[in-house]
């Protein structure tokens, strides 16, 4: 037998969140597979909705030539444009479309001599402040794009830095920043809808959206403990996401534990009562926080929490109360039992670097028409 440690892909489930992002914003929707697909294989995830898809967002060119060479045929937007001005060549020979969010990218862009016109989405820093012109600037950069010979279309873009959090004015007053940016323009498209502004900012809808996490069925709204009216938001909308990747693996050793005895490194636990306590084949090398002690786990379909030091290949799960488990039952880390939002919570991270840190396990797809 093989090490128990899975991913299990759910790849139909992408393709229902996919179709759920794009009824809810209403226009058209690049699927975000940066980071291979957030850890859940680039690729993969790509080909389950290629038929179906208006395109793709990777972060960079390497991502969009791992999904050319897969046969992907539908536009990519590398969302941070280029590095260098060498890569550009490549740029048009991958068909891909660039965000250009600096004046620096603007500057090489204009003075390249390309083969074919390129698709801009030109970015503005409408109060984020990480990266995208100055909406002082923006109308300028504009202009020098529009009507040149390297610029086949221009989509203005923004991004949101507090979608997840529906009390915060910062969303309402960065579409506002944006809106009176680009009044005076003559532009076809737009785009400002991550995740957490299709779920829960309406007002951000428009030509675009630009889905990631939701796809993988994390939901960032009530990922956000603030987040209360989050819930209703989404629990109203008829078709919820689902799950796409479930961490599982087994119990590979039980242990009685007295009360006053410790276990794992560090000693962190000490039982206060007698304690069933189950090792399980899953560690931090394969991505399962080190910091999660105490956060939900289920064993053969029932709820219980991890206890003690996660370590690098094993981790202790608290089996007391769930007395049919034996060496071998199934212990769902997280998917559909396990959200890997309260994972994420219980570790003070959130369920993207979760699921991008998920490395050693063997990766199981699925694909259920
Ligand atoms: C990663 C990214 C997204 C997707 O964000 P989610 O929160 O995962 O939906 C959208 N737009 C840009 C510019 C991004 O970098």
């Amino acid at each position: 037998m093989s090490r128990p440690a899975i991913a299990h892909i759910r790849l139909d489930a992408f393709r229902h969140n996919y179709r759920v992002a794009k009824a809810m914003h209403g226009g058209k929707a690049l699927a975000v597979v940066k980071a291979n697909g957030y850890g859940h294989g680039a690729v993969q995830c790509a080909q389950a909705i290629a038929n179906e898809v208006d395109g793709f967002a990777v972060a960079c060119l390497e991502e969009a030539v791992e999904l050319r060479q897969a046969g992907i045929s539908k536009p990519i937007l590398l969302l941070e444009g280029f590095f260098e001005a060498a890569e550009l060549p490549e740029i048009v020979a991958n068909n891909c479309w660039i965000v250009l969010h600096a004046q620096w990218q603007i500057d090489i862009f204009l003075a390249a001599k390309l083969a074919k016109p390129l698709h801009v989405w030109l970015k503005m820093d409408s109060g984020m402040h990480r990266v995208g012109l100055a909406p002082a600037s923006y109308q300028q950069a504009f202009n020098s794009l529009a009507g040149h010979a390297n610029t086949a279309n221009i989509v203005l873009m923004s991004h949101f830095a507090n979608a997840d959090n529906l009390k915060s004015i910062h969303t309402k007053q960065q579409i506002s920043v944006f809106q009176q940016a680009v009044q005076t323009l003559k532009f076809d498209e737009v785009s400002l809808a991550n995740s957490a502004a299709i779920l829960g900012w309406p007002q951000s809808y428009n030509h675009w959206s630009r889905p990631g996490i939701m796809l993988y069925g994390a939901d960032p709204l009530t990922a956000n403990a603030l987040n209360q009216l989050a819930k209703t938001v989404v629990s109203e909308h008829p078709q919820s996401l689902r799950a796409v990747m479930q961490l599982s693996s087994k119990i590979i050793s039980i242990r009685n534990i007295q009360k006053g005895e410790s276990i794992g490194y560090g000693s962190i636990f000490n039982a206060d009562k007698d304690t069933i306590v189950g090792v399980v084949a899953c560690g931090y090398a394969d991505g399962y926080p080190r910091s999660a002690t105490g956060a939900p786990v289920a064993v053969d379909g029932r709820i219980t929490k991890i206890i003690g030091r996660v370590s690098m290949d094993m981790l202790f799960v608290d089996l007391t109360d769930i007395t049919a488990a034996d060496i071998g039952s199934d212990v769902e880390l997280w998917g559909d039992q396990v959200s890997a939002n309260d994972v994420a919570n219980a570790a003070g991270t959130i369920a993207y670097e979760l699921f991008c840190n998920v490395k050693r396990v063997q990766f199981s797809y699925r694909d259920k028409q």
